[in-house]
């Protein structure tokens, strides 16, 4: 059986076959760097690493492109309201989106591109616009010319004529209120490159057409993101390219974004929301079981309630797994049952697909109760190879989250114990420079000793 997918640019659910057998070619929207992630921003990248691990356990290599928007309006207006260097703040929020990637499991990118990074490709493809007639300079900006691009609003079932120009506004010097900047010209302290046609800065959509042609060539699989992204980034993605000559993306994935009290999220609701927040108050893998449970393209209400409600779902998972592994001995990862691939060739079906995972928890706990062992160990097995898809193994997490503190922990024990030791001897010996000696030298390591009346402690230093 083999995948089907909807595809926004046919409106259908069609079989999904790359260009390249056995390969797959695919770019998603990244972030744009102004502020930290919220759980709405990571939605995006759980999806699509959801069916990057499908695709892989369905036997193909990918190729995942994700790019970072390192340069844009939004990042230079936070600059100035934070008096701060535009590119301080775009790195700083960077790191804050790779780390929340992270410690929700995502799978890196084959190659995450700055946009920055790009500035020679997107001038070689405005100057190929500007040579076939698709875009014009109009005082030091270029705009392409969407009366030039039949198939302009085919994508998105938008045309532009009753929408806001949003940011790229310059009405006056536009031939036509669809037409959009490519390129913006440069304004008294903002950056600006130096091109044919005056220095300044690029605009945001012809940012990821350069940096997708550039890693996967002029046509490719799969171009993906939220459904926010289709009007107008992803319209006008797909025109400035297919005027350009490159055929571009074959499909188009959007995943619907996360709302709260009904409307879509935006920064205005406060630090509650951002990744950094939740994980604190809910462990990351229940956060990430939460995001990727409902259907990619079905809205999800966010509320804390739902949270705890799917993070209780995820423990029953985990619980069987740990009273197999008491029981039985080690699970390792089976096989996909037939049913979780027919749910996740059907469009993603993760909600059907969650659900089997559930019936064979079910089914393997009875098989607990009532002794059948084998048969506990075959449903655990299978359960760890349906929840591996997903991302959210249990027993994975319980090795990463053993590597990443407590392996290290107890390692770290031994070595400051090792010194504590030392240091008394050398207390005992009123050797005390030497002992305050090796107090310090753990001070440097950010390792704190607390003397207490049943032994000293130690702990890590508090940092600023
Ligand atoms: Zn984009």
């Amino acid at each position: 059986m083999s995948l089907r997918l909807y595809n926004t640019a046919t409106r259908e659910v069609d079989t999904f076959a790359p260009l390249e057998p056995g390969h797959v070619s695919m770019y998603l929207c990244g972030a744009t760097v102004q502020a930290p992630p919220h759980v709405g921003h990571v939605r995006s990248t759980l999806v699509f690493d959801v069916l990057t691990r499908w695709l892989t356990a369905s036997g193909f290599q990918v190729t995942l492109i994700r790019n970072v928007t390192d340069i844009d309006d939004k990042i230079l207006a936070r600059g100035l309201e934070l008096n701060e260097p535009w590119w301080s703040v775009a790195m700083r929020n960077e790191r804050a989106f790779t780390l929340a990637y992270d410690v929700l499991g995502c799978i890196p990118p084959t190659y995450e591109p700055r946009a920055t990074g790009h500035i020679p490709e997107m001038i070689t493809l405005i100057q190929r616009l500007i040579d076939q007639g698709h875009a014009y300079v109009a005082q030091g900006d270029v705009y392409f010319d969407v009366s030039t691009f039949a198939d302009y609003g085919a994508l998105s079932g938008q045309r532009g004529e009753d929408t806001q120009a949003g940011i790229d506004v310059a009405a006056a010097v536009k031939s036509d209120a669809r037409d959009f900047a490519l390129w913006k010209s440069a304004k008294p302290g903002e950056p600006a490159w130096d091109t044919p046609w005056g220095p300044g800065r690029p605009g945001w959509h012809i940012e990821c057409s350069a940096m997708a042609t550039r890693y996967l060539g002029p046509v490719f699989d799969i171009h993906g993101g939220g459904m926010d992204l289709l009007f107008p980034h992803h319209e006008n993605e797909l025109a400035q390219s297919q005027a350009a000559g490159d055929a571009f993306a074959r499909w188009w994935l959007h995943n619907a974004w996360v709302t709260t009290s009904g409307e879509k999220m935006s920064k205005s609701l406060g630090n509650s929301l951002l990744v950094h927040e939740v994980v604190q108050r809910s462990r990351p893998v229940e956060l990430r079981y939460y995001l990727v449970s409902a259907h990619y393209r079905s809205l999800l209400e966010f509320s804390d309630e739902a949270l705890g409600e799917a993070g209780a779902a995820y423990r029953r998972i985990e619980g069987f797994l740990a009273r197999v592994v008491d029981r039985v001995g080690a699970v390792s990862v089976g096989e996909i049952p037939a049913g979780f691939a027919a749910a996740m060739n059907d469009d993603l079906a993760v909600p059907q697909a969650l659900a089997l995972v559930h019936d064979t928890v079910r089914a393997g706990n009875s098989d607990l109760e009532s002794g059948s062992v084998e048969a506990a160990m075959a449903q655990a097995q299978a359960v760890r190879a349906m929840m591996s898809i997903l991302g959210c193994d249990p027993l994975e997490w319980a090795v990463a989250s053993d590597t990443d503190s407590g392996a290290l922990r107890t390692v770290i024990d031994h070595l400051v114990n090792a010194a504590v030791v030392e240091r008394a001897a050398a207390r005992a010996a009123r050797d005390y420079a030497a002992a305050d000696a090796i107090r310090d030298r753990l001070a440097d390591s950010g390792i704190s000793l607390i003397d207490t009346p049943d032994g000293v402690r130690w702990s890590l230093a508090e940092s600023e």
